[in-house]
């Protein structure tokens, strides 16, 4: 059995899963992408998507392909026709050009991510069976094909049926009361004219009596047809979608009271209908937060399609979680970079902020002992055997102590910095060797002292670098902070 270890594996190739990888990809971090299809031409990819600003939008965005995504808006797809079931117009609006929400063919779209991952992000013919915790820091996820690997960070993008859900959640999906056959009409200007004048050149609705068509003119010239049914879960189940005709007779018997032109978008379709039971996980699924594993999409919020936000949350939430917010840690210079760059951060990107004896302020008599500066400096000869110094033998190269003067000056502080840190609003960290001698403990607590919302923590025995020199009692800290 395979042990492959990856630190970020999505399951899922979906619009949910790829929005995620791509995000991560442009922030320099690559993920491991598992999708059961064979292979990405598989199988189509269904009808047209529209695309919200707030969400759908904001992801391609953040994902860098915003401008791509406008090339591949289908023009006219804004438009909207909805009557009733005796093919009265309700309501009619063309499609201006400026709507909040064009319209894209879901494989294009699928397209535009998949080709922007680098080459072999997604593992594809990998059907996830399951996936258990695997001791701390690590989830075990298992194939059909009898393989197994490692993740340290566990994503279930996998849509309704999610392998991944179970480790979070006993909540499944139920079915809503809605049945749907799919069906399209091809090449419609010239095969189908009647059916395409009636659907216009974007969406369309036809509603009453608990069932109607949902409609879209796609971007190759075919209508995309989905018949909908308030219907027992076994209702599809009674009908031989093996046999196109008598499918499609079964069907439009339930349409005999609707205008003859309404019913042709069942007795014209192309091709073979295919049955759709419509489930949703119950309204304000949630689940306690659990290091190393989440879920996005519909694995998290399967929900009825009438809304057309799925595939836009699928894509925020991928967005979202491939931005953080994150928690940045830095280490003595490291933690005053840290510091700078929580204050500098306007989009919430930083969550939570750990500082281990970071230097940065000026903290008035507690200067910073700069490493070799002679005797009686934290390295120089005079410290104690058995002390933690924290530092190499000899103290830092001159070149790295040369490039920090360069950023810190000669006193190696910010004197404006501690009065600044009030406005860093997320909760922070602030950890301190016991014996540091190039940063005094009562440097630290006057660091912690200077933000809002932190907390001080000591560790015994421990001098400038806890996490090399107590690196058991430095991570208990850190996990007891960072989850
Ligand atoms: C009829 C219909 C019409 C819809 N219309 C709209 C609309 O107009 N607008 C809109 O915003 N939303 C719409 N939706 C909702 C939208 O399709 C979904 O919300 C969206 O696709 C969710 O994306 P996802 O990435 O979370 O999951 P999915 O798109 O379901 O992707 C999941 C991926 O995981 C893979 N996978 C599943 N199981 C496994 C496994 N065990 N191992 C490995 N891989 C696995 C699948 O192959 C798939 O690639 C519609 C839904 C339906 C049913």
């Amino acid at each position: 059995m395979s042990t492959a270890h990856h630190p970020i594996a999505i399951i899922g190739a979906g619009l949910g899963g790829l929005t995620l990888a791509r995000v991560l990809h442009v922030n320099g971090i690559e993920a491991a992408v598992f999708d059961l299809e064979a292979d990405r031409d598989a199988r189509t990819q269904g009808g047209m998507l529209d695309i919200h600003e707030e969400t759908g939008q904001a992801a391609l965005r953040a994902a860098g392909l915003h401008e791509r995504f406008r090339e591949r808006v289908h023009p006219g797809g804004e438009a909207m026709r909805v009557l009733d079931r005796h093919a009265r117009v309700l309501l009619e609006e063309a499609d201006d050009g400026d709507g909040g929400r064009p319209e894209i063919d879901r494989g294009d779209l699928r397209d535009l991510l998949l080709d922007s991952l680098p080459e072999g992000a997604v593992r594809w013919g990998s059907k996830i069976t399951g996936a258990r915790r695997a001791g701390a820091g690590a989830y075990e996820v298992t194939l059909a094909d009898g393989t197994a690997f490692t993740a340290g960070l566990l994503v279930g993008a996998d849509g309704a049926w999610s392998r991944i859900r179970p480790l979070l959640s006993d909540a499944v999906p139920a079915y809503t009361g809605i049945s749907f056959v799919e069906m399209d009409l091809f090449e419609a200007d010239a095969r189908h004219p009647e059916c395409a004048e009636l659907i216009g050149g974007g969406m369309f609705f036809a509603l009453g009596d608990h069932r109607g068509f949902l409609a879209h003119r796609e971007s190759d010239g075919s209508l995309h047809i989905y018949a909908a049914l308030r219907a027992a879960e076994d209702w599809l189940s009674t009908i031989d979608f093996t046999d196109a005709g008598a499918a499609k007779a079964a069907l439009a018997e339930h349409f005999t009271d609707w205008a003859p032109g309404l019913r042709r978008l069942i007795t014209d379709a192309d091709g073979a209908p295919v049955p759709r039971l419509i489930h949703a996980l119950p309204v304000g699924h949630h689940w306690e937060r659990t290091p190393g594993v989440t879920l996005l999409g519909d694995a998290a919020h399967l929900m009825s399609p009438f809304a057309g936000e799925g595939a836009n949350l699928a894509m925020i939430d991928g967005a979202e979680l491939g931005t953080g917010p994150v928690a940045v840690l830095g280490t003595s210079f490291g933690g005053w970079i840290a510091a700078e760059t929580a204050l500098r951060d306007r989009g919430g990107h930083v969550g939570r902020l750990v500082l281990m004896d970071a230097i940065g302020p000026v903290v008035p008599g507690h200067p910073i002992a700069v490493p070799g500066r002679g005797p009686g400096g934290p390295s120089s000869p005079q410290t104690p055997v058995g002390e933690p110094s924290g530092l190499p033998p000899g103290g830092p190269r001159p070149a790295a102590m040369e490039a920090l003067r360069a950023y810190g000056g000669a006193d190696m502080g910010d004197p404006g910095l501690l009065e600044r840190l009030r406005a860093v609003s997320c909760p922070v960290l602030v950890v301190w060797g016991e014996n540091d001698r190039v940063a005094v403990p009562d440097y630290g607590r006057a660091y912690a002292a200077a933000f809002d919302d932190a907390r001080f923590e000591l560790v015994p025995g421990a001098g400038h670098l806890p996490i090399r020199e107590q690196p058991a009692a430095t991570f208990a800290v850190l996990d007891g902070f960072l989850g």
